[in-house]
């Protein structure tokens, strides 16, 4: 039997996360008109994981689920040459062009937000390209500017959403005394006040009571965000365009968050050449996709992690939002090992790695055994022990 492991520094509680609980929590390509959306979501089309692997779900055409690039994955695929290897992954939505005004249902407007408030973050695609060919609705290319029409675009219709969900619990507080009611809507006069001063949701420093309550709206600005900057093959391979720095103090005053630049155009080149022709034209011309660096990061940002099975049966990636304990997240597997849960058996992989066996790990006094407060971490690898009795029906 493993040794109990001690109380874990990583069960300190943490601030709930703004979204969804879910482990099926996916992220939008959003963005003006001609800055590179179609083209980038077509690319990753191309290289998305084929349909026939999700035998039990459909697969929208707006939709493309790509791998997680991992090393530690393919490290236990070496070691345990398993029959079958599963690699975890981001479902990309594609969200077709927002325009100013689209909050009032200018363009597609008002269905063009419904579909951000569906996904869980936003990769802000951002034209940094010149090319007097391809027409900017706002005649200029100013990323920055742009970057002010969508952010404000997703503010106002968040005010709107707001100030309906005050109106509404005004009437109901006319009816009724209820105290939840009355803390609802002190918190959305916060929110309004904060969305009002040109603030994004996701930036205020809420309470956990706060979150929850937010976690309820589904607010278009409390959504992480990730910036996709679309520059030419060269200001990229070289590393420098005339706009990133704008961009840059732009995000760091507003949040802070990641920017990728990229090139749209170089990417879709890369995945249309013959095979075995990319990598030498990488080589070639010291150049690398920016993709997996996407991949990875929009995977962060809507706060999934993975845990994983390995054996020789299969390795896997069994993907989770980040702080779920470890019943939940064996039930990610299977809902009966939540239910029957009795214990996890945790590897960490640097310890696998470092020590070459479980046999060695388990020597070490290095596996671990965890109860249900445990919090999953990235790249445990868990085995997990569940009473099939207390699992109810199969
Ligand atoms: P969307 O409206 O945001 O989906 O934009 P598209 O992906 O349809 O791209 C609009 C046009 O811009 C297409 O003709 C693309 O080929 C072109 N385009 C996209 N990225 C670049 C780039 O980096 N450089 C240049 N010159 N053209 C690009």
């Amino acid at each position: 039997m493993p040794p109990k492991a001690a109380k874990s520094k990583d069960a300190a509680p943490e601030r709930p996360i703004l979204g969804r609980f879910s482990s099926h929590l996916k992220i939008g390509i959003v963005g003006l008109p001609n800055v590179g959306k179609s083209t980038l979501f077509n690319t990753l089309t191309k290289l998305s994981i084929p349909a026939e692997n999700f035998p039990f779900c459909t697969i929208e055409p707006n939709e493309a689920r790509i791998n997680i690039p991992d090393k530690r994955f393919d490290w236990l695929c070496q070691l345990y040459k398993p029959k079958s290897e599963v690699m975890a992954y981001l479902e990309i939505h594609d969200i077709a062009g927002l325009v100013r005004g689209a909050h009032e249902g200018q363009g597609l407007g008002n269905n063009f937000l419904s579909h951000i408030r569906a996904v869980d973050g936003i990769f802000h695609v951002l034209r940094a390209f010149e090319d007097p060919e391809i027409i900017h609705v706002d005649d200029s290319v100013d990323p920055v500017r742009d970057l002010e029409t969508i952010s404000e675009e997703l503010r106002l219709k968040d005010i709107e959403f707001v100030d309906r969900r005050l109106e509404d619990l005004e009437k109901s507080m006319k009816r009724s005394n209820d105290k939840q009611l009355k803390i609802e809507h002190e918190l959305c006069e916060k929110i309004k006040a904060w969305l009002k001063d040109g603030k994004d949701v996701r930036l205020g420093d809420w309470k956990a009571a706060d979150v929850e309550i937010l976690n309820t709206f589904q607010l278009l600005t409390a959504k992480p965000v990730v910036y996709l900057v679309n520059m030419n093959e060269k200001d990229y391979q070289r590393k420098k365009n005339k706009f990133l720095p704008k961009i840059h103090a732009w995000v760091q005053d507003h949040g802070g968050e990641p920017i990728i630049p990229f090139s749209c155009v170089f990417e879709k080149n890369l995945v249309d050449m013959p095979e075995g022709e990319a990598p030498k034209y990488c080589e070639a011309n010291k150049i690398q996709s920016a993709i997996p660096k996407i991949i990875k990061t929009g995977f962060a940002a809507i706060n999934l992690i993975y845990f994983f099975t390995a054996g020789p049966d299969e390795v896997k990636c069994w993907q989770i939002r980040r702080q779920t304990k470890a019943p939940q997240a064996a039930g990610a597997i299977h809902s009966d090992f939540e239910k029957g849960f009795i214990c996890a058996e945790v590897m960490k992989f640097e310890d696998l790695k470092e020590l070459g066996s479980e046999a060695a790990v388990k020597a070490a006094g290095k596996y671990r055994q965890e109860g249900k407060t445990y919090v999953v971490q990235d790249g445990d690898i868990i085995f997990f022990k569940f009473n099939v009795s207390g699992g109810g029906k199969k």
